[in-house]
Parts: C-alpha cells; sequence; structure tokens
C-alpha cells in the first residue's frame, strides 16, 4: 500500500484547517514514564475512557507497524503517525525510535509526530532529525520550578529520582534545552500546557511568552481532566470561560490550539470523529 506524500500543513493539530480533511493515529508504543504528573493515573489500560494517557493495548514496534497498515486500509484520511504514550515516548526511546524508523521505511509520505514531557528530549533530538519528525509536542506546565514543584510529585532521570524544585527545575532545564535544539533543527513545535487551577492558571501566559522567545510555533493551553485516585482529583475541571481568556491572553505571544480534543494514547481518525473503540479490535489482534 502506497500513501499520499502530505505535507507540513496536512497535521490536523498544527493546523485547523486541516481538521476536517486529516486525521491522525497514535501509535501506543510507549508505556513507561520518566516523571509523575500529580494529574496523571497511570493505569492506562482502558477501552472505555476518553482521556489522554489510556489505550486498549500496548503495541511491539513491529505490531505498530502491522496495526498502521490496517488503520491506513480503513481510514486512507490519516496523515499522521504519532506516538503520545501511553507513558512518554522518550522513556521508551528503544521502542518509539524503532517504530518510527520501520512507519518511515514503510510509509515515507506520512507525517511523523511525537508528544513528550521533554526529560529526555536533548539526547533525541538529533534521531529525530533524521528519521524526519517534522512535528513535536512538549508539555511544559510552568517555567517556575516552585510553581512545577506543585505539578510533578517527583523527575526520574537515570536511576536517580528528584523532587520538589530540583526535579521540576531539571525537567524545566531540558525542556528549554529540548525545544531550542528541536526549532534549530527546523521542527515544528507545539507546546502543551496544562492548566490547573489554583496552581498554574495564571501562569500559562508566562508560559506562553517564554515559548515564543525559543521560536515555538503552537501553543496548546488544554484544560487538566481530572482524573480519580490522582492528588489533583478534587481540583475541578477549568471552566471554558477561563480557558477562553487564557487563550485570548496567550495569543499576544503565540497563535493558539483551540480544537485540541484532548486524545488518548490510542486515538485513531480525524479529530473529533475519533475511532479508537471501533478500531479497539483491530489493535487487540495486532497486539497478540
Ligand atoms: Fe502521565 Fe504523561 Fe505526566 Fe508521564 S508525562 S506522568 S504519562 S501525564
Ligand atoms: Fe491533537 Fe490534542 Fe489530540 Fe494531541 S491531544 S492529537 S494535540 S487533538
Amino acid at each position: 500500500m502506497k500513501t499520499k506524500d502530505f505535507d507540513v500543513h496536512h497535521h490536523p493539530c498544527f493546523n485547523a484547517e486541516a481538521k476536517g480533511q486529516f486525521g491522525r493515529v497514535h501509535l501506543p508504543v510507549a508505556p513507561k514514564c520518566n516523571i509523575k504528573c500529580n494529574y496523571c493515573n497511570r493505569k492506562y489500560d482502558c477501552t472505555n475512557e476518553s482521556r489522554p494517557g489510556v489505550t486498549s493495548k500496548v503495541l511491539s514496534p513491529h505490531q505498530a507497524l502491522a496495526y498502521m497498515e490496517k488503520v491506513l486500509e480503513l481510514e486512507p484520511r490519516i496523515s499522521v503517525a504519532g506516538i503520545a504514550g501511553p507513558g512518554d515516548p522518550l522513556a521508551n526511546p528503544g521502542a518509539t525510535l524503532e517504530t518510527l524508523r520501520l512507519i518511515r521505511e514503510r510509509f515515507p509520505g506520512l507525517i511523523l509526530c511525537l508528544a513528550t514531557n521533554g526529560l529526555a528530549l536533548p539526547a533525541y533530538v538529533d534521531d529525530l532529525a533524521s528519521l524526519s519528525v517534522s512535528h513535536v509536542t512538549v508539555t511544559i506546565n510552568a517555567i517556575d520550578p516552585k510553581i512545577g514543584s506543585q505539578i510533578y510529585a517527583w523527575v526520574r532521570d537515570g536511576k536517580v529520582v528528584y523532587r520538589g524544585e530540583r526535579g521540576a527545575g531539571l525537567l524545566l532545564e531540558r525542556q528549554l534545552e529540548g525545544v531550542t535544539a528541536l526549532k534549530e533543527k527546523g521542527i515544528m513545535v507545539k507546546v502543551n500546557t496544562i492548566v490547573v487551577p489554583g496552581i498554574n492558571e495564571e501562569h500559562v501566559i508566562q508560559v506562553a511568552e517564554k515559548m515564543a522567545s525559543l521560536g515555538v510555533d503552537l501553543f496548546n493551553c488544554i484544560p487538566m481532566y481530572p482524573t480519580r485516585e490522582t492528588p489533583f482529583e478534587d481540583i475541578a475541571e477549568p471552566d471554558p470561560v477561563l480557558i477562553s481568556r487564557l487563550r485570548d491572553q496567550a495569543a499576544r505571544y503565540l497563535p493558539q490550539m483551540r480544537h485540541c480534543t484532548r486524545c488518548r494514547a490510542d486515538a485513531v481518525g480525524l479529530l473529533g470523529e475519533d475511532r479508537a473503540k471501533e478500531l479497539a479490535s483491530c489493535l487487540r489482534a495486532c497486539a497478540t
């Protein structure tokens, strides 16, 4: 099967005009994570919930390639193969890079995309560039370690676990270094900031300003999705009026993504018309 050659504007998340015509698939090959966000529940194996970080199954790189082939037969409007979890793609570098390599070889015209917390990003920017990964999303929730320390329970670098401001400071250092390196390679960068009421909601404007100074292309204020059995389970989801105001303010610095649908780690199809449930049996079949 041959796919079309897509160009950078055919990414439905980075370009709102493409969202009704082009879709994306998330290949769930990355189960481990190297940090702990206080809004994240790492019990990701789930068919019924629709939120970031959940998937019906985790695939190996070869299983992901087989799944990709089936998905493209059923949904030829897919222009993007992305890796977004269910953990952090770069905390699983072997599986992530091998999957990207297999997809790039088999489907040279597809857009490759990755979403990361950024902790391991500086170490892998060259690999991503050499695989022609054209779009990367980095989730950056704070540019002040004092605020970051309220969002991240811990950050693990190799075998060392850091907590508090030290952990948040290390994460921030790597995020800034990683974003700078991506832009030096000409890769499109979107920054996601999860808005957590009472913790970073006004601070997100400073995040946007800083990201603009690094040459980031797009900013995505995402309302936190309150998840059971997490330290933030009792914080209410920010209301749409707040999010809209924050986006308007952040728009002084960067173009805003306003159409994010907070997808699962195995999302597939057009944004807003997700087919993950419908294709769950296909995903499970490829996982065995
Ligand atoms: Fe969860 Fe992603 Fe945070 Fe890791 S980086 S703890 S997978 S939300
Ligand atoms: Fe796109 Fe948002 Fe879904 Fe990521 S979570 S694939 S940015 S719509």
